[in-house]
């Protein structure tokens, strides 16, 4: 049903005129902006969810611009899963070609772990760009946000007259944060030498989609890629598949594509089967989110019961965006995080007060939610076992944990 296209936007992948609009969640805080106090004004920027009619791209239409997702903490770190990277650095001393003697270039502080498992390997030329000397970026606290806009055709020609170019090109997490991915991938190209390789990593958000994980949505994510669409993308964008690993997590597996440039190859399409399974897995998950607001509201209100306290633990963008669109402010009663720099802070958009764990028990709490890992829920559970003694009740905000919400 794309008869009127003048109601769709352009994709920033493919860039055909055919993204539809699934869902407005209205004007949303950006989660990286803890507030000091719970009342004043708050910087807001529409959340809106669509979806490619050509390629299938689940994308944010109108981001938020990149110089406003710049946190004004400088504590702030995201961590990615790094159980696979032996096994990827393996896989990458194995390609045909890879010596010793190659350059390996990499994008930002994400890669770092993997490139130190290819020096272990035995690759001793291996950089990574440097935000200040080669993007001309100047903010210290700028990060992954800013750095992807700084990546396009014109700019990594630059960084090859001063850095040479490289055999492989290392981008892990950050094609999902690129506003113009195909300026970005352009970019990676000109790194490489003529039959260069280049890893690409990116979350794989089907599960979250598929399950009706509210929480997958986040204003630094653009693209919300499946093991579909991830692949046929790259070969969009000029790629040829050089091999293709989903490395399994419990929450969100990493998918990794090994790539080479292929200029004058086919475009592949996505085949009418393909496309139309994809865009039923954006269509359900929005029309899931209205019965899940009520069930989720129904859940929190039967412990709120006889004065009752509900808390969620994980004061991160999952926490932020979970409450926020689901409208649930008012039915919990705090945030719970150990760290130490986010204590004392209130939430932004909900403007809940962020405490430490230790409220648990202090202030009577019935039931907590957690945002967190997989691995994180567990420890917590573990060391929270006076809370449970005590009749309390934890509960994961996410649909494929073994401590989901049961509603
Ligand atoms: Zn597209």
């Amino acid at each position: 049903m794309l008869s009127d296209k003048s109601n769709l936007a352009e994709c920033c992948l493919c860039a055909r005129r055919a993204v539809q609009e699934l869902m407005d969640f209205g004007p949303q805080p950006v989660c990286n902006r803890y507030r000091r106090r719970p009342e004043g004004e708050e910087y807001k920027h529409p959340l809106v969810l669509g979806q490619c009619g050509v390629c299938g791209l689940l994308q944010l239409l109108r981001p938020v611009p990149s110089q406003n997702l710049v946190s004004p903490y400088d504590w702030i770190a995201y961590n990615e899963p790094e159980g696979h990277l032996d096994q990827l650095a393996d896989i990458l001393s194995d390609l045909p070609g890879l010596m010793e003697r190659c350059v390996i270039a990499a994008i930002s502080y994400k890669d770092d772990s993997l490139l130190r498992r290819l020096k272990d390997r035995g690759y001793r030329y291996t950089w990574r760009l440097d935000a200040r000397r080669d993007l001309q970026i100047e903010d210290a606290g700028a990060s992954i946000e800013i750095i992807q806009g700084r990546i396009g055709p014109a700019s990594t020609i630059r960084v090859t007259h001063s850095r040479g170019r490289s055999d492989m090109v290392i981008s892990r997490q950050v094609l999902e944060h690129s506003h113009r991915m195909s300026e970005y991938l352009a970019g990676l190209k000109n790194l490489l030498y003529p039959g260069g390789y280049v890893v690409i990593e990116v979350p794989d958000c089907a599960r979250a989609f598929d399950s009706g994980d509210a929480a997958i949505l986040w204003e630094e994510h653009i693209a919300y890629f499946t093991p579909e669409t991830f692949q046929r993308n790259l070969a969009i964008a000029g790629f040829k598949l050089v091999r293709y690993e989903c490395f399994p997590y419990p929450f969100e597996n990493s998918l990794v594509a090994i790539v080479q440039v292929e200029e004058h190859g086919e475009k592949i399409w996505p085949d009418k089967k393909i496309l139309a399974r994809e865009l039923k897995r954006g269509r359900n998950f929005v029309r899931g989110l209205a019965d899940q607001k009520k069930k989720v509201g129904a859940f929190l209100r039967r412990y709120k019961t006889g004065g009752g306290k509900v808390a969620l633990f994980g004061a991160g963008h999952l926490a932020c965006t979970y409450i926020n669109i689901l409208g649930l402010a008012d039915m919990i009663d705090f945030i719970v995080d150990d760290h130490p720099k986010k204590r004392g802070l209130f939430m932004p958009g909900s403007r809940l007060p962020i405490l430490d764990s230790a409220a648990l028990l202090a202030e009577k709490v019935n039931l907590c939610l957690l945002s967190l890992s997989a691995e994180s829920e567990d420890k917590v559970i573990a060391r929270h076992q006076a809370f449970v003694a005590r009749g309390g009740v934890f509960s994961s905000i996410n649909p494929s944990s073994r401590h989901a919400v049961k509603m």
